[in-house]
């Protein structure tokens, strides 16, 4: 083979991988401090401040009160039921006026919560379930009871009022995957906290008030029950088998018939043992890839590719947006064999009908699921997905605080 031939085809070859392969661009974070204190973090172009009058946080009686007969801790938060919902929109869109007026919708440009445009961003909720500095507890002397020591967060994915992963542009669902590395980065360095969970409640079936599109970022000082058991679970397997776990489960998935989707990076499909119908696991194929930080570029993008690829199956499974809740499962400290995962729990079986968390499911967490994973996987293999292009990503980079 002629030398300049092999060059010509390397030349070729590094073309190609710059293409397919470009580095992240840089995303830059400023953060303002609202006169409650609350943080609003902006992520790109910043194209305005917080209003002087914004709505401030109320304290709230919150707190952990110890259930004895389970030993399990119940989080006792009575002022989300004053939590804000759409209101009325005042004119169909097609007066003047800011967003948020048009669509009656306070996630919107010019809400309460945001009164700018903007590109994402990220603010501490108004009426949080857990709080850095939570109010004292009803009866310091009753052990029973403990302050709800965490954080609850929005996370606003694009300022567009309609959206979801599957409609949202390969560049907004990169900006999403860095915003939620960036903020989980920083909760997981407090070690006043002991998990970090981003999710997404995605429609009405799931109590999503509000359907622009948003998710949030709870971190709590002590692990969840199921983590807890879930963390477990990976220990006694490493020492019944000397293996990880969750390597197994991945080889096992991508040698079944539920995988619905893979690349290098991820497996994508219908766990073995399924809880919801329709629930898929986005899981990290790499040994040690087991928080969103601990991603590389390439993973980073090809999860957002992955999300973007099981909201348009579910998008396109019934005649509907498929309503979810989307959990992003990162590594609780000390859980090595953990890898990340972002699972998504549906609750339809078929197009009119839901699975309802019941008697059964509720009183003894043992689920009952009326479809086999085979079939339910099958059916999202079958759903057409466009391919689409990729975006390089993002990295954020910090800017100071500014006070206002
Ligand atoms: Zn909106
Ligand atoms: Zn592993």
């Amino acid at each position: 083979m002629p030398v300049e031939s092999v060059a010509g085809r390397n030349a070729r070859a590094r073309i190609h991988a710059s293409v397919i392969a470009p580095e992240p661009l840089e995303l830059p974070r400023t953060t303002f401090v609202q006169p409650d204190g609350r943080r609003i973090r902006v992520y790109g172009e910043v194209r305005g401040a917080p209003a002087p009058g914004a709505p401030r946080s109320e304290p709230t009686a919150l707190h952990l009160r110890r259930d004895e007969l389970s030993a399990t801790w119940i989080a006792i938060s009575p002022a989300r039921n004053e939590r804000p919902h759409r209101s009325a929109p005042t004119d169909t869109g097609t007066v003047p006026g800011s967003p948020a007026e048009r669509y009656g919708c306070p996630l919107c440009p010019g809400g309460p919560e945001l009164a700018f445009s903007y590109e994402a961003a990220v603010f501490e909720n108004r009426f949080p379930s857990f709080a850095l500095a939570p109010p004292e507890v009803p009866d310091p002397s009753d052990a029973r009871f403990a302050r709800s020591l965490g954080t609850c967060e929005v996370v606003m994915f694009t300022e567009r009022h309609e959206g979801n992963f599957a409609t949202l542009t390969p560049e907004e669902t990169g900006r999403v995957v860095a915003v939620w590395r960036d903020r989980t980065s920083e909760l997981w360095a407090d070690d006043r906290l002991a998990y970090v969970l981003p999710f997404e409640n995605r429609g009405e079936e799931i109590g999503a008030t509000l359907s622009h599109p948003h998710g949030q970022i709870y971190a709590f000082d002590h692990l969840p029950p199921w983590i807890e058991r879930r963390a477990a679970a990976l220990r006694d397997g490493r020492a019944r088998t000397g293996a990880c776990v969750s390597c197994a489960v991945i080889a096992d998935e991508l040698a079944s018939s539920r995988i619905v989707h893979a690349d290098p990076h991820w497996t994508v499909g219908v766990p073995f043992a399924p809880r919801w119908p329709f629930e898929v696991h986005v899981r990290a194929v790499r040994h040690g890839a087991r928080r969103l930080a601990d991603l590389s570029a390439a993973e980073s993008r090809a999860l957002a590719g992955a999300l973007h690829g099981v909201v348009e199956r579910y998008n396109g499974l019934f005649a509907f947006e498929l309503p979810y809740m989307m959990v992003v499962q990162e590594a609780p400290r000390g859980a090595d064999d953990w890898h990340l995962s972002v699972e998504l729990y549906p609750p339809h079986r078929s197009e009119r009908l839901t699975k309802i968390r019941a008697s059964v499911e509720t009183a003894t967490l043992l689920f009952i699921n009326d479809t086999l994973p085979e079939e339910s996987a099958a059916r999202l293999q079958g759903v057409p997905v466009v391919p689409r292009e990729e975006h390089p990503g993002f990295v954020v980079v910090a800017g100071a605080d500014t006070g206002r």
